[in-house]
């Protein structure tokens, strides 16, 4: 496995397998890499030739006053998890390198980024998106492989990529979770002993109310109310949204029918977390 830090060694070798017949796979992260991330490198290497896996925290995407400064890292960790996955190639650019100068130019989904994530982080899917449209154009004709655990930002992304006539197809791959349900996540490093035990509520919510609709359940206020009581069980969690919502255009559905998703965020201690899980009608 190759680690280059410049978008002309990276496009270099993708360039030069292509011309040799070979696929591209692209997994593009943060880094602090789990086991979530992995599952990612691991399909990608085994459904592609060639497999680059992305490491760059994006700055485009956090708003002043999120944790772009104390966002994990470890880069000599996450290349060995790299590695170990079976990626043949990482692109760990530094800033400078993804933006030399100010960004004039931004890709907005407008009604799918407005949407959950998107009301208390209304900037936050511009940033993604032109991240992401830029390793596209790194990465070239490709697959791509996004985990399900960012659903808003799965569909953002496919829709983007469909919109803009990117030569990439978007595939989504399961939420990785832990032994208690908590869906792995960077993030989980801010969580400690109370909060990382309170923590496994988003997913026992979420089971709550996609057990609710396969009871018949086909008021969104319904199942809305059944996952708040369960967040309400543990005081130390802050729910931002629980939402049951249509899995693709992410507007609401009333009565519920088709396939849906449900959707939470809330804060635990100084961690914000998202989750979800899918339901058919
Ligand atoms: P991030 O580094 O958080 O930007 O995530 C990079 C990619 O890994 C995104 O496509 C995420 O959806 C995916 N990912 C993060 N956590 C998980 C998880 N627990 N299971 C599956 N995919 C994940």
């Amino acid at each position: 496995m190759e680690v280059v830090t410049t978008v002309a060694e990276a496009r270099a070798r993708l360039d030069a397998a292509r011309h040799r017949g070979k696929t591209v796979g692209l997994v593009p992260t943060m880094g602090y890499l789990h086991e979530g991330h992995a599952s990612l490198i691991r399909r990608a290497a085994a459904e592609c030739d060639l497999a680059m896996a992305t490491i760059f925290v994006n700055p485009l995407q956090f708003a002043p006053g999120e944790d772009l400064a104390a966002y994990p890292r470890d880069l000599e960790r996450d290349t060995a998890v790299c590695a170990e996955a079976g990626a043949d190639l990482v692109l760990a650019p530094p800033p400078e390198e993804m933006y030399p100068g100010p960004v004039l130019t931004s890709v907005s989904v407008n009604e799918l980024a407005a949407r959950l994530e998107g009301v208390d982080r209304p900037t936050h899917f511009t940033g993604v998106a032109t991240v992401v449209a830029k390793l596209f154009n790194i990465g070239g004709p490709c697959r791509s492989y996004f985990g399900e655990k960012d659903w808003q930002q799965l569909q953002i992304v496919t829709r983007m990529a469909a919109d803009l006539s990117f030569p990439v197809e978007v595939v989504g791959c399961p939420v990785v979770r832990e032994p208690d349900g908590l869906a792995m996540s960077s993030r989980n490093v801010y969580l400690e002993g109370p909060d990382r035990a309170a923590a496994p509520v988003l997913h026992r919510a979420l089971c709550a109310g996609r057990h609710a609709v396969e009871r018949g359940e086909r008021d969104p206020g319904a199942v809305r109310a059944v996952m708040h009581a369960v967040v309400a069980g543990e005081p130390r969690v802050r729910l931002g949204y629980a939402e049951i919502v249509d899995a693709a255009t992410l507007a609401a559905v009333e009565p519920l029918s088709g396939t849906l998703r449900l959707l939470i965020a809330a804060r635990v201690g100084p961690a914000r977390l998202i989750d979800n899980l899918g339901v058919e009608v």
